[in-house]
């Protein structure tokens, strides 16, 4: 199975099954609701990780949950771990309803501290940091590859976090000690204070999955600085950290509509309740994990077409004829963990009518629900049939009525483009 990764920039081959696969994704910094773009990675990683279970590795999957960071401090002066708290509930509660089940580990960097304080202190004595007026820095000249993962040149970085105590200006916080207002603090080698974003990630991963593992994720927008900061700060402090970096495409808000509410955060939450969780995984599905994806109105309406239509195979199973086997998705997925392949000869096996092997595929995108749906009793078939013929005919009165009827008796009709044009579905 080959990877892209973004630190060497091609394809990296996996070695072969059975070795330990770890998994280390950058989660959210819990202080609201989680964006619909958050839940992206959260879908790519756990496919993954049930693919690569398949294949026969041993993988594990380790997402943390940032709950002491500046964007804490500054949406609840005072109260910043109470907010910390309701956010991770929220998150766990939203994610929840995907149902694709839990990564293997979700640290918390507060339940890390030691380990983040003894990675901290080893980088000050090896001279890789230094402290600063109870800060500590991360000393950027003494690490040589720094850039390599962003392919930033030294002399183009802008400066992180100013402060006129520190040796260079691209050096960032390992440690920030307690200003005014902060909440929470921890005792440490330099005084109180708290932990800095990127080394909480080092000492998650390490702690989880040991100086050396596989594979690193998260959103394209962490490479630079979040994920050049982890690397630096890991291979410093001598260990191999991550192999591979992958780096997920990030999700756009498109369309008329949703361009003039982008004050209107899609949450996780508002867009389940809206589109459900079959038509967002399917969504997520539409496009490679390195491509951004188009989230609007009409991108998550196409997803949900695609979704009865699967579900419409196995209401009315289409006549069988030869397709191509499961080694046509293992070629999509084994080659970069292409979906949108993946989703192709998905549909190939729903119109030639290979319902085990399409049943199967769904189940690993945990769209199983698709080929469970109950059958409709007869008498609302044919009342179905009947609203079709009315359709035809144009009497849409008549149409109206019998769908009305259906939906007294707790089903919806829809219509859809496959045979035999509707589907009923019953309503939750
Ligand atoms: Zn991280």
């Amino acid at each position: 199975m080959r990877l892209y990764s973004t630190l060497q920039r091609k394809l990296v081959e996996l070695p072969p099954p059975p070795v330990e696969i770890g998994i280390y994704v950058c989660g959210p910094t819990v202080y609201q609701r989680i964006h619909v773009g958050n839940a992206r990675p959260y879908v790519i990683f756990l496919w993954l990780r049930r693919w690569l279970t398949g294949r026969g590795y041993a993988a594990t999957l380790a997402s943390n949950i940032t709950d002491v960071n500046d964007k804490i401090y500054a949406a609840a002066p005072g109260h910043s771990s109470e907010l910390a708290e309701q956010a991770t509930r929220w998150y766990i509660e939203d994610t929840d309803r995907l149902g694709l089940g839990r990564p293997d580990a979700e640290p918390k960097a507060t339940e890390t501290m030691d380990d983040i304080i003894r990675l901290i202190a080893e980088l000050v004595a090896s001279g890789h940091a230094y402290e600063a007026g109870g800060d500590v820095y991360f000393r950027v000249a003494s690490f040589g590859d720094y850039g390599q993962l962003s392919g930033q040149k030294p002399d183009q970085m802008t400066e992180q976090e100013p402060n006129p105590l520190k040796q260079d200006a691209r050096d960032f916080a390992l440690w920030k000690a307690t200003k005014e207002g902060e909440d929470t603090s921890w005792d440490s080698p330099w005084g109180k204070g708290r932990p800095g974003w990127h080394i909480e990630c080092s000492a998650m991963a390490a702690k989880l999955l040991g100086p050396a593992f596989e594979i690193h994720g998260g959103g394209l927008d962490l490479v630079f600085p979040h994920h050049e900061n982890e690397l630096a700060q890991s291979r410093a402090a001598g260990q191999e950290f991550a192999h591979i970096w992958m780096h997920n495409g990030l999700l756009r808000l498109t369309g008329e509509k949703m361009s003039k509410s982008l004050g209107n955060v899609q949450t996780l939450e508002r867009v389940l309740d809206e589109w459900g969780r079959e038509t967002l995984l399917l969504f997520f599905m539409t496009a490679h994990w390195r491509s951004p994806i188009d989230f609007s109105p009409a991108t998550m309406e196409a997803a949900r077409e695609q979704a009865w239509t699967f579900r419409n195979a196995f209401l009315h199973p289409p006549e069988r004829q030869p397709a191509r086997g499961w080694e046509a998705l293992e070629a999509a997925l084994d080659e970069d963990f292409s979906t949108t392949e993946a989703l192709a000869v998905m549909h190939e096996w729903r119109a030639a009518g290979q319902l085990e092997q399409l049943r199967r595929a769904l189940t690993l995108f945990g769209l199983e629900t698709l080929a469970e749906s109950e059958r409709a009793p007869a008498e609302l078939e044919e009342m179905a049939r009947r609203r079709q013929a009315a359709r035809a005919t144009s009497d849409f009165a008549e149409a109206d009525r019998l769908r009305d009827e259906i939906a007294a008796a707790g089903w919806e009709v829809r219509d859809v483009s496959d045979d035999p044009g509707y589907q009923l579905v019953k309503k939750d």
